[in-house]
């Protein structure tokens, strides 16, 4: 069977990792991918923001199966594309992604179907966001409604930093793209947790949960990224609060989105805040996060390639999920300056030494490969990441294969999971 993966980072790196370990997959390509990719897959030049250029990569190569890592091409309507063309695609529609395509269709749509989230207002003017301000306590949290990696949610601590990142947001300033919506959210408080689902449009199969750390700097400081680790363990989630979250969050996302025709075939991630007032969504995405996949797919001993099929052919309840017991950890490796301006084209050394740390698996998430050498090609450069029996056996390990590693500039967070470490 032949898969195409779509994207070119960690994420898609974990996917074909673990595509590969099917014996029913013989062939996988990957559009674009990576240096790292390359390594495991064949990968074909494309702009995962290009949809003709991704409709041709499809029309050359007729996959069994097409995987969708990044939420661009589901908000261009790549999944629409093939599935007019009878083409079997994981990943939502257009319409379905809008649950993370925009916050403020998002929030609506939680009000509507009951899914606990955040109090909240959504403005379409400055003056109004302005003027919305006072029904919020500070801190108050100020989202741009559209996509934005990560990079568009500001956690306000006074009313000036509130107006001027409203201000920033409208005129374009703060991401480089105009917003003509805002969402001003009341402040949450808890630990978070990302609770992901399969889902064939019916049913949900929850995948272990995963806590991220999204801010750039040890001790959670600094400004939020794509995500600098993550981490998961047996004991995050108990049965009951699983069930909880299935019966409370998940189904009726996923019933809701269907009774508003835009049937949700994919993984949709619920970024929750566990709060004292009971669990609550912070965001949406609808595909798989970057970098939760990489520590959620090393602890999955199920055939991922049955999941993915059992939920584009209707199937999901015919399959069941196992997983390693234990913990994972997934530590990135960044390029210094990054989520702001850094520098590419550094040598990376120490893979090969690093990759033999017993139970690590080095994902590449922005490498390419020149003459045989990898060099760094963007923010995220590497997911170093490990599973094993406990957390502080995966985080020692990952930690020990990441002291192996070099390129010039190199940063990562020496914290992650120690949070966890610490409660318990
Ligand atoms: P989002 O992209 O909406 O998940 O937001 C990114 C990060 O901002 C989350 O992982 C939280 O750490 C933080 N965040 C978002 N919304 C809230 C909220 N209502 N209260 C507190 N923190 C939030």
């Amino acid at each position: 069977m032949k898969v195409l993966v779509i994207g070119a980072g960690g994420r898609e790196h974990a996917i074909v990792w673990a595509l590969r370990r099917s014996s029913r997959v013989t062939d996988i390509v990957c559009a674009p991918g990576n240096g790292g990719i390359a390594s495991v897959a064949r990968c074909i030049p494309a702009s995962p923001k290009d949809l003709n250029d991704l409709l041709r990569v499809v029309n050359d190569e007729i996959p069994d199966l097409t995987v969708v890592g990044p939420e661009l091409p589901l908000s261009l309507g790549f999944v629409d594309e093939l599935q007019r063309r009878e083409l079997p695609v994981f990943g939502p529609t257009r319409a379905a992604a809008m649950l993370e395509t925009s916050k403020a269709f998002a929030k609506r749509f939680m009000q509507r179907h009951k899914v606990p989230t955040a109090n909240y207002a959504v403005c379409s003017t400055k003056q109004e966001a302005r003027d919305s301000l006072h029904l919020f306590h500070l801190p108050v949290v100020i989202k741009a409604d559209g996509l934005a990696s990560g990079k568009g949610v500001v956690i306000c601590e006074t009313k000036r930093e509130a107006e001027d990142t409203i201000a920033g947001l409208f005129s374009g300033k703060l991401l480089g793209t105009v917003e003509t919506a805002v969402v001003i959210e009341e402040c949450l408080r808890g630990e978070e947790l990302s609770f992901l689902v399969l889902s064939d449009g019916k049913h949900v199969a929850p995948l272990i949960p995963a806590q991220d750390h999204k801010r750039l700097g040890e001790g959670d400081t600094g400004p939020n990224t794509g995500g600098m680790g993550v981490y998961t363990t047996n004991s995050m989630l108990d049965g009951k609060m699983r069930e909880w979250l299935v019966n409370h969050i998940a189904q009726p996302t996923i019933d809701g989105i269907a009774a508003e025709d835009a049937p949700f075939v994919g993984v949709l991630y619920c970024g929750l805040m566990m709060t004292a007032r009971g669990p609550m969504v912070l965001e949406y995405n609808t595909r798989f996060g970057d970098p939760e996949t990489q520590a959620i797919l090393v602890r999955l001993e199920s055939d991922l390639l049955d999941a993915l099929e059992g939920c584009v052919s209707g199937r999901l309840s015919e399959t069941a999920l196992h997983w390693k017991s234990g913990a994972s950890a997934c530590v990135i490796a960044a390029s210094s300056g990054y989520p702001g301006s850094y520098t590419t084209g550094h040598r990376i050394s120490g893979l090969q030494e690093a990759a033999r740390v017993p139970g690590v698996e080095i994902f590449h998430a922005g490498t390419s490969l020149v003459d045989g050498d990898y060099l760094t090609s963007g923010g995220r450069v590497l997911a170093v990441t490990a599973a094993a029996e406990s957390l502080d056996e995966a985080l020692h390990s990952a930690y020990e294969a990441m002291g192996k590693i070099h390129f010039e500039g190199m940063y990562y967070r020496r914290d992650i999971g120690h949070r966890a470490l610490k409660t318990r």
